[in-house]
């Protein structure tokens, strides 16, 4: 008898001919969020199983397995040789833990068989009625119900050889495998919408870097070091490392400080972040950019401004998922997913130095264009680009 997870994917089922392009990935992101932990990561039809790990440390296995995008539920599982005396002992060992875990009796439960050998000589429903019997014989207070019960006793026997005996089904986050939907570029500030916004499109299946605008020395290390530790947060889910592009920011906002408008600073700012991401995404073949934008939060978030700012891309896409979220909603993922409480430490981000008291709610892109001429805008991208720093953070 063998401790093991058995893991199953969602949405890949619809997949038809691109099937095993997606099964692949999903494959190479369990075994990569699972470095690091002795184990071995197996795939047996439509199914991926994860044995061969110290039984003491089955809880972290499972908490791992579960953020892999793609996956919607799993199973910690027996897995004996297939044979009816095999599979009753697995399931007396699995009643007994059951019986642990819920004091109250009775317990209601059923066994369902899945027979995918053939060569088993009992078909499913003559099984699982024997399997039955079996339980109530061997232990008090269990009552067979067909439906509305307590527990499902699963006994899953494949073509290989082996059977699978469990009763939890655990959920899994879902999504799409990271990487099986393109690259995207995350505009990482220090707030609360864009890690989730980053989280919603890796489960999406986008491969995330990030790119964070400072303002150092008018932002501190400790704001540096909250937004490295939200994409650090962000790698538990994506599973591979993930790079951050730091660019600095200062001139880029002294300038604008100095010579546009104090309404049209953020706007203007804003232009500008999006032409470095755009620049940064065709230098790295990223092939979108990410934000948590969203509609009417700020001035800088009304659709004339999004419309402005949107109007400086030329060929990548910029992904809000976020656009249609109440912030009520987008703090609660922010909690589900472990970003929140670094979210909300009070080091201040580029967006607030120098914050003029009324930007512009609906700025013309050729009021934009008119500011702009006071700047050399591509003398000041260049200067970013040059001195961006690059890190790589690992899980
Ligand atoms: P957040 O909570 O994500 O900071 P916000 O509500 O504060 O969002 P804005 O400050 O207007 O909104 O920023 C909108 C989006 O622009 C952010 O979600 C993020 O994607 C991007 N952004 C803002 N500031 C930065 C920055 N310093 N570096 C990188 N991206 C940024
Ligand atoms: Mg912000």
């Amino acid at each position: 008898m063998k401790n093991v997870i058995l893991l199953r994917y969602g949405e890949i089922h619809l997949k038809g001919k691109n099937r095993s392009f997606f099964e692949n990935i999903l494959f190479q992101n369990l075994q990569k969020s699972l470095a690091g932990i002795d184990c071995k990561v197996s795939r047996i039809s439509g199914r991926y199983l994860v044995s061969d790990y110290d039984q003491r440390i089955t809880s972290q296995v499972i908490e791992k397995c579960k953020k892999v995008f793609g996956f919607v539920s799993l199973s910690p599982a027996w897995e004996v040789d297939t044979s009816i005396e095999n599979i009753k002992d697995a399931a007396m060992d699995l009643v007994q833990d059951i019986s642990m875990i819920h004091a109250h009796k009775p317990l209601t439960f059923k066994v369902k068989t899945k027979r995918a050998d053939k060569k088993f000589p009992v078909p499913s429903d003559e099984f699982s009625a024997q399997m039955g019997e079996f339980v109530l014989e061997n232990f008090d207070g269990f009552l067979v119900k067909m439906q509305g019960y307590d527990i499902e006793l699963n006994i899953d026997i494949r073509e290989h050889g082996k059977t699978y005996v469990f009763w939890q089904k655990i959920d899994c986050l879902g999504g799409m495998p990271v990487g099986s939907a393109g690259s995207g570029l995350l505009m990482l500030s220090g707030g609360i919408d864009s890690p989730v916004a980053g989280y919603m499109m890796a489960k999406r299946g986008l491969k995330l870097s990030a790119l964070h605008f400072h303002s150092y020395p008018y932002t501190s290390i400790q704001a540096r070091e909250k937004v490295l530790d939200l994409a650090k947060i962000l790698t538990n889910y994506t599973g591979g490392e993930i790079t951050v592009y730091m660019v600095p920011f200062t001139r880029i906002q002294e300038q604008i400080h100095q010579k546009c408008s104090p309404n049209y600073m953020i706007n203007i700012m804003r232009r500008i972040m999006f032409r470095i991401a755009e620049r940064l995404c065709v230098h790295n073949k990223i092939q979108t950019v990410v934000t948590g934008e969203n509609l009417g939060q700020v001035a800088s978030q009304t659709i004339e401004s999004l419309t402005n700012t949107n109007s400086v891309m030329q060929t990548i896409p910029v992904m809000r998922p976020l656009i249609a979220f109440d912030k009520i909603d987008i703090i609660k993922i922010a909690e589900e997913i472990g970003t929140y409480n670094t979210s909300i430490l009070p080091y201040e981000d580029c967006c607030t130095v120098f914050l003029p008291e009324n930007p512009i709610i609906k700025p013309s892109i050729k009021n934009s264009q008119i500011q702009e001429q006071a700047l050399d805008i591509d003398a000041l991208i260049a200067d970013a680009l040059e001195n961006i720093e690059v890190l790589k953070i690992k899980p």
